[in-house]
């Protein structure tokens, strides 16, 4: 049997990372087995030697358990099948994706500019870390108009995220990497949104793509994962030696899980973007609302840029409701389907009363007194989900 030829993703994720055909016995699972081992065994020394040159080289090959075997290199294939990239690199969450990102190409002395809509720890790690080590950190709108003026001598790295964390602040991703270029800086995304499925950033420019496997990728809240992926030579180079030293890994039982996610990726994102678009339809004729954040509805001012950028969506917005923080608060803590807590990607919904503090450096956020609900609308029927929200509604105007 011929390894399928075919540029459909639908597809790609389907047959990516399969268990290759035992040569005795022409036979294979279908799904690939988690191959937990920590270490590897060769058959002779010169099986060894060959495995070490090859990672000498800079290519995948195993002489410990570290950075796993079989499993491991399944889910890395499915990585590079949904971002598009040359090699993918694994952590133990999402965050530690970042830090190996970021550890990869930042020198002591350098200056990196973050977008401020990017995900919140980011400045938890330039505050405890990136400072520690000499490196300089400055945040700005993700527009090239007012990165230009961030500029320093040292300036090595543009960090984003697109969409923002909390608003959905849909990027000019195209022009983002074109100023990179023009700058020499190198240009790392959070894609944890689009998870590769409904965004490519490597195929707009961008030259690392970080995501959150914990999110859509895992898909049923039960893992935490992190992905590196990059298309260059020299970066991969850097993030290969970087991912070895720092000890970067993941068991072989989340890397699994991770793979049979990822077999129904296409149809979570594509069911929990309709349902999405369902709510916003509900929000839109109630007069609590004030605005809708998810760059897949028309009103939202990212909706040109995701037209032309995604090819999807998913289950996350955010709301601005009409309610001082006491309604608000009111408000969440009657919704009986959405469970109150952090996190997106999974089956069910979830719900976040975003507090100000947080908004205040996004220079995206109006900035007024309304509440901002973050919600991640999950496989539930949404009919129960809009009769959720307004008995919620109802609680939180009549207290
Ligand atoms: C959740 C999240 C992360 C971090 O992922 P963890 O696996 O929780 O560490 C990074 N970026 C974005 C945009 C996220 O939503």
């Amino acid at each position: 049997m011929a390894q399928p030829t075919t540029t459909h993703l639908d597809t790609q994720l389907q047959h990516a990372g399969t268990a290759p055909f035992d040569p005795v016995q022409g036979a294979a699972p279908v799904a690939l087995p988690s191959m937990r081992t920590s270490t590897v065994r060769f058959q002779n020394l010169d099986a060894l030697d060959k495995a070490q040159a090859d990672k000498a080289k800079g290519e995948r090959s195993v002489t410990y358990g570290r950075v796993g075997m079989d499993t491991h290199a399944a889910l890395e294939e499915v990585f590079c099948k949904l971002e598009g990239g040359e090699r993918a690199f694994l952590a133990s969450s999402g965050l530690g994706a970042i830090t190996l990102a970021l550890f990869s190409v930042l020198n002591s002395g350098d200056h990196v500019i973050v977008a401020d809509c990017a995900y919140g720890p980011v400045r938890y790690l330039d505050k405890t870390v990136l400072g520690r080590m000499n490196i300089q950190v400055s945040y700005s709108r993700a527009a090239v108009a007012d990165l230009a003026d961030q500029l320093r001598p040292n300036t090595r790295v543009l960090y984003v995220e697109s969409p923002g964390s909390l608003l959905f602040e849909m990027l000019d991703m195209p022009a983002l990497a074109k100023f990179a270029r023009e700058h020499n800086l190198i240009l790392v995304t959070d894609n944890t949104w689009g998870s590769g499925y409904v965004y490519r950033p490597l195929d707009l420019g961008a030259d690392i793509s970080v995501v959150a496997g914990t999110k859509y990728v895992g898909g049923h809240s039960d893992l935490m994962l992190g992905a590196v992926v990059a298309k260059d030579p020299g970066l991969i180079r850097q993030l290969n030696d970087t991912h070895y030293a720092m000890g970067y890994s993941i068991s072989a039982d989340d890397a699994w899980l991770a793979i049979r996610g990822v077999r129904t990726l296409p149809l979570r994102m594509r069911q929990t973007a309709e349902h999405a678009m369902e709510i916003c339809r509900f929000l839109a004729s109630r007069a609590e609302v004030a605005r809708i954040y998810h760059p897949a509805w028309p009103d939202d001012p990212g909706h040109a840029i995701w037209q032309r950028d995604c090819t999807g969506s998913n289950g996350m917005l955010s709301v601005e409701l009409k309610l001082d923080n006491a309604a608000a608060r009111r408000f969440v803590d009657s919704l009986t389907l959405f469970g109150i807590g952090f996190s997106w990607g999974g089956f069910e919904s979830l719900v976040q009363l975003v507090d100000h503090a947080s908004l205040r450096s996004h220079g995206y956020w109006p900035a007024n007194d309304h509440a901002i609900v973050r919600l991640h609308i999950g496989l539930e029927s949404p009919q129960d989900l809009i009769a959720d929200m307004t008995q919620a509604l109802e609680q939180a105007a009549g207290a």
